[in-house]
C-alpha cells in the first residue's frame, strides 16, 4: 500500500526519546527524519564558539542576528553541519544544552530555523521532531504526537546517552538541565511548547522501544488504513 506524502509532527519533553522514536518510525515508514533541536543547537554552537553568550547566558543579539545572515546549518551524511564542519557530537555536549533554551527563546532565531524546517518539509513524508512542530511549524501536520515522560526516567535515559558517548555526567546536573530547559521552552513568548489540540499523547515512562512502535502503528492503520 502507497503511504501519503504525510508529514508526521513530534514533540514533547526534553528527553522523553523524541529523536528514537522518530528516527525508528522514519525507518519503518520510509519517511526521511528531520531534528529541529540539532538546528537550534547548532545555532547555539555557533553563538558560543563566536563568544556570544556571556556566562549569565546574556546573548549579544546584534552580533548573532549578524553572524545568522551567514550560516549555513543543515543536515550533512554524518548528522548536523555548519557549513562543510560535522557538529553532531560537539551540539550534544551539556555545556550547548545548558545554553540552546535562551538561544531557541530568540525571535529571529526560530525564524531562521523555520525557514530551513519549511524547506525541508515540503515535500511530506518526513517525521520531524521538536517542540512547536505540531504548533507552529507544521501547524497542518496529518499526524502529530505529543510525548512525555516521569521527570526521573528522563533524566536518567539522558544520563546514560552521555556515558555511552565517553562523558562523565552528574545525574543531578542533567535533571536540573531538563527542567531549566523545560521550564523556558514552555514559557517563551513565541511558540512555546504546548501540546496541540489533536495531538496523540505518548507517555513512555514505562513503555519499551518496541510497544512504541506498534502504538504508533496502530495510529497510521487507524488513521490512514496504512497496515506495515
Ligand atoms: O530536541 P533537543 O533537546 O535537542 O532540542 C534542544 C533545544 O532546542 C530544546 O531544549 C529547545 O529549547 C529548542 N527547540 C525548540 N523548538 C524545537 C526544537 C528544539 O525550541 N522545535
Amino acid at each position: 500500500m502507497k503511504i501519503p506524502d504525510i508529514i508526521i509532527a513530534i514533540d514533547g519533553y526534553s528527553s522523553t526519546g523524541k529523536s528514537t522514536f522518530a528516527k525508528l518510525i522514519a525507518k519503518h515508514f520510509g519517511f526521511t527524519y528531520l531534528d529541529s533541536g540539532a538546528l537550534y543547537r547548532a545555532v547555539t554552537l555557533f553563538a558560543m564558539e563566536n563568544g556570544w553568550i556571556s556566562a549569565d547566558k546574556t546573548i549579544d543579539l546584534a552580533a548573532l542576528k549578524e553572524g545568522l545572515a551567514g550560516l549555513d546549518a543543515h543536515f550533512g551524511e554524518g548528522g548536523t553541519c555548519i557549513g562543510d564542519r560535522c557538529v553532531e557530537k560537539e551540539i550534544r555536549t551539556l555545556e550547548v544544552s545548558g545554553n540552546v533554551s535562551p538561544v531557541a527563546a530568540v525571535p529571529f532565531v526560530r525564524a531562521y530555523v523555520d525557514a530551513r524546517l519549511h524547506a525541508f518539509g515540503e515535500q511530506g513524508r518526513v517525521v520531524m521532531d521538536g517542540r512547536d512542530i505540531g504548533t507552529a511549524v507544521f501547524p497542518d501536520a496529518q499526524l502529530k504526537i505529543f510525548m512525555t515522560a516521569r521527570d526521573d526516567v528522563r533524566a536518567r535515559r539522558r544520563y546514560d546517552e552521555m556515558v555511552m558517548k565517553g562523558e562523565q555526567p552528574v545525574l543531578e546536573e542533567v535533571m536540573k538541565n531538563l527542567k531549566e530547559r523545560d521550564y523556558i521552552d514552555s514559557h517563551r513568548e513565541t511558540n512555546p511548547l504546548r501540546q496541540a489540540a489533536d495531538a496523540f499523547v505518548l507517555d513512555n515512562s514505562e513503555m519499551e522501544l518496541h510497544e512504541e512502535v506498534c502504538w504508533v502503528q496502530g495510529l497510521m492503520q487507524g488513521r490512514f488504513g496504512i497496515l506495515e
